[in-house]
């Protein structure tokens, strides 16, 4: 089923979290020499075009970057995912977002290596475009992760962010997750999850802490109340497993700013839940 287009959210709420937690995973990763695989299960177009198609559509990056994008009082620890935005748009306005591949690849040295995976034909072709150092393969990610671990620099940053329309996703990723964890535990993983009435939604999270991995974090941003109808997202998360030691410091600094900053009603709020040891 390959009706999801990411285009439609580009720069919304939950890619500014996504993306600014996978900043600050790739940072970190990166403080050591040598080289790394970062790994994309699901990793869309690469980059979207804010003004115009799909992306203009809903115009949901209004509700989102474009709130962070000309703040003079922005936290510290969200610098560098805003300068990373900033280098995609040099004349200051703010037209292109990238995606998750995008974002990485724009910070990979050269030895790194990023293994991209998606299936929509259309956005394997503009990701292919677009990232001619990086692997792109057409395949299920989640059957793709499989072969790949464990990565031959024993060093890999793997971000799972599958759409979440089928239900069955869930269970995939809870699939995914253990395996590779039998495979490569050492390897730092991070999931994306939407905030949802559903209860596949809801008991994510605490499935993925019954994975057995000694270190995960888990962050929540709510920018509003659950919807009384039930439908809808009212915000999203992300699970890391093997967590850097500076990460839950780093979210805790600049998520009250956030919270108030992208927050739409009251309910608003932020979660870190972690267990470091
Ligand atoms: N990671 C991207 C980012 O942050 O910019 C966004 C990814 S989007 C949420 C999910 C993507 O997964 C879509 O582009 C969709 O076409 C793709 N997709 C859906 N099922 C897939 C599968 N089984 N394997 C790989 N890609 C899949």
């Amino acid at each position: 089923m390959l009706s999801y287009r990411h285009a439609y959210h580009a720069g919304n709420h939950a890619d500014v979290l996504k993306h600014w937690v996978l900043q600050l995973l790739l940072e970190y990763l990166q403080r050591k020499d040598k080289g790394l695989w970062y790994i994309d299960s699901h990793s869309g177009a690469g980059r979207y075009d804010l003004h115009q198609g799909m992306a203009a559509q809903n115009a949901e990056f209004a509700s989102g970057i474009a709130r962070l994008w000309q703040r003079k009082d922005l936290p510290e620890a969200l610098a560098s995912y805003r300068d990373a935005i900033s280098a995609l748009n040099p004349d200051g306005t703010l037209k292109y977002y990238p995606g998750s591949p995008l974002l990485a690849a724009n910070q990979l040295r050269p030895q790194d290596k990023a293994q991209l995976f998606e299936l929509h034909p259309r956005d394997v072709e503009q990701l292919s475009r677009l990232l001619p150092q990086a692997k792109v393969t057409q395949q299920d990610g989640f059957a793709g992760l499989k072969s790949l671990l464990p990565p031959p620099p024993r060093r890999a940053l793997v971000l799972i962010d599958p759409p979440y329309e089928d239900k069955r996703d869930y269970q995939h990723v809870r699939n995914a997750l253990a395996d590779s964890l039998r495979r490569f535990a050492t390897g730092t993983y991070a999931v994306w999850y939407p905030l949802l009435t559903r209860r596949e939604a809801q008991e994510l999270p605490r499935q993925l802490q019954q994975l057995g991995a000694s270190k995960w974090l888990d962050v929540q941003l709510q920018i509003s109340a659950a919807p009384s109808d039930g439908f809808g997202m009212y915000g999203s998360g992300m699970f890391v497993i093997n967590p850097p030691w500076t990460l839950k410091e780093q979210l805790e600094s600049a998520l009250p700013w956030l919270v108030k900053t992208l927050g739409e009603d009251t309910a608003a709020a932020y979660r870190v839940n972690a267990q470091l040891d």
